[in-house]
């Protein structure tokens, strides 16, 4: 299966930067996946521009929409309604031949994570050096999924997981409702993937914890955020339990592959950054998973 992969087009009405009457999907593509964020603002007309963009691929190849956060409800459903071949998929599957495509989306346009490191005192790297930042933001990330995922696989407490990353107590609740919101989304995209072998994971945000999942504020007044990963810990810890060979991601803005440690570099992360366009190949009975960006 080769499926074209959009991501974060952030299409404007105004912008005169692309040609959308000149769009069309490579010729060698089976399907296309749309991850989110095509439109910048989600009004009436980013709405026509998105279907435009939708019927420019649709006749060719069956076209999967997830929602990106600039992209809300309802719009995507409305703009795949009339274009035959496409779907907008959020916490649901269609399957593309021999593969099963689960989409996660985005309900709103803003995203707060429930576990937001700079909340908690033992969770942010930016109590440490300057120097050691990056390193301590990949050891906290780390320590923070372990934790999560104890309380997700039912061995330990909040309250346990809790203590052994060192929480302060008046920061207990709001570690604890974090937790909570956390967990129930992890258990809405477990019901998406359990059971489901080689599952092709289409979300708007990318995995916690990944390469490609950092702050994009470098070089802004919020510079001091960089290292922070602001990725989904549920999306996170979802991959880690259920049999996912690829998940395609957007969002952050950021390129970025990462390879898993399964025998044949499953599970496959990639996010293909801004206006990111590429064509992947995904054959998990074979173990293969490759990609170019165009
Ligand atoms: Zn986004």
């Amino acid at each position: 299966m080769r499926l074209l992969v959009c991501g974060d087009l952030h299409l404007k009405p105004a912008a005169d930067d692309y040609d959308l009457d000149a769009v069309s999907p490579p010729e060698d593509v089976d399907a296309a996946l749309v991850i989110g964020d095509l439109t910048h603002r989600a009004g009436d007309d980013d709405a026509d521009l998105a279907r435009r963009f939708v019927e420019r691929l649709a006749p060719d190849v069956p076209v999967v929409y997830v929602p990106g956060n600039h992209d809300p409800d309802p719009m995507p459903a409305e703009v795949v309604a009339p274009v035959s071949g496409a779907t907008a998929e959020h916490l649901s599957a269609r399957t593309l031949g021999d593969l099963t495509v689960v989409g996660w989306g985005c309900e709103r346009r803003s995203l707060t994570p429930p576990l937001p490191q700079t909340e908690f005192d033992a969770l942010d790297p930016r109590t440490f050096p300057r120097e050691d930042r990056r390193y301590v933001a990949d050891r906290i990330a780390d320590d923070l999924l372990d934790a999560c995922h104890r309380v997700v696989s039912g061995s330990a407490s909040v309250r346990e997981a809790a203590a052994s990353l060192g929480i302060a107590d008046d920061e207990a609740a709001a570690f604890h409702r974090g937790v909570e919101t956390m967990e129930a989304t992890y258990e809405r995209l477990s019901e998406r993937l359990g059971g489901r072998s080689d599952a092709l994971l289409a979300t708007h945000v990318p995995p916690f914890g990944t390469s490609f999942d950092r702050h994009h504020a470098v070089g802004t007044r919020e510079t001091d955020r960089e290292h922070l990963h602001t990725g989904s810990i549920a999306l996170a810890l979802a991959i880690r339990d259920h049999d996912v060979f690829a998940a395609f991601s957007g969002h952050s803005h950021a390129f970025g592959y990462d390879a898993g440690e399964g025998g044949d570099g499953r599970p496959h992360l990639l996010n293909l950054g801004f206006r990111g366009v590429g064509v992947a190949t995904v054959d998990p009975s074979r173990g293969e998973f490759a990609f170019t960006r165009r």
